[in-house]
């Protein structure tokens, strides 16, 4: 099952242009099964979703992404409206607490630009983030991002032992399904989605999107 884990929708997430109905149609034509919308510290009502899933005849699941002192992360399986910054720990507490689920998103966005030092930046060196601690996989193909910047991600979850996701991380409804999450079985529901990300029945691969147009990967910026 071909699930898109990180969208944000123009209702809920103000930087978003995505109007969810134009979402479900390009998400089928994109040959997607699922989509997850996943808005800055803000969940969507599941009557809401559930009636677009209806009308769009497509599976539609909610999570969250959570701005931490750690840096973004996408949460799914919890349930608590929560809008200030996090202090990653307490983040990580309540989410086990009510089963969720946690992702470290695109970890290393920007990583050449931090400075010299960062540039030299070893897998071992990333790998020890402090936010690899709290998280149960790493978005390891993020559609804003660049080959460097997802290549280091996947790495570092090789090293670390963690499943990696993939997300688009569309604004824009042209940007859906650049990354996506191959899951093994199909999905019904948010708390099958929890459980399918606990077992790890799950793989990061290149969208229709980016397949689209060759590999996807000469196109960055
Ligand atoms: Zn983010
Ligand atoms: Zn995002």
């Amino acid at each position: 099952m071909r699930i898109d884990l990180h969208i944000h929708t123009a209702p809920l997430s103000a930087c978003s242009y995505i109007d969810p109905h134009e979402l479900v149609q390009e998400a089928r034509r994109m040959k997607l099964d699922g989509i997850c919308l996943t808005e800055h510290q803000v969940l969507w009502d599941l009557a809401g979703v559930d009636k677009l899933a209806l009308e769009e005849g497509i599976k539609i699941f909610r999570g969250n992404e959570y701005t931490t002192n750690q840096g973004d992360v996408l949460v799914f399986g919890f349930y608590e409206d929560i809008k200030e910054l996090l202090i990653i720990q307490e983040l990580r507490e309540a989410v086990q607490k009510a089963g969720g689920f946690m992702i470290a998103a695109h970890p290393f966005r920007g990583f050449k630009t931090f400075g010299i030092g960062q540039l030299q930046m070893t897998v071992e060196q990333a790998s020890k983030r402090k936010v690899f601690e709290f998280v149960d996989a790493v978005e390891i193909g993020n559609g804003k991002l660049s080959e460097d910047e997802n290549d280091m991600a996947r790495k570092v979850a090789e090293k670390l032992g963690l499943p990696g996701t993939g997300g688009s991380d569309a604004h824009r409804v042209d940007e859906i399904a650049s990354w996506i999450t191959v899951f093994e079985k199909d999905i019904e529901n948010e708390q099958e989605l929890v459980k399918e990300l606990h077992a790890g029945r799950f793989r990061a691969e290149v969208g229709s999107r980016n397949a689209e147009c060759g590999s996807g990967k000469d196109d960055q910026d």
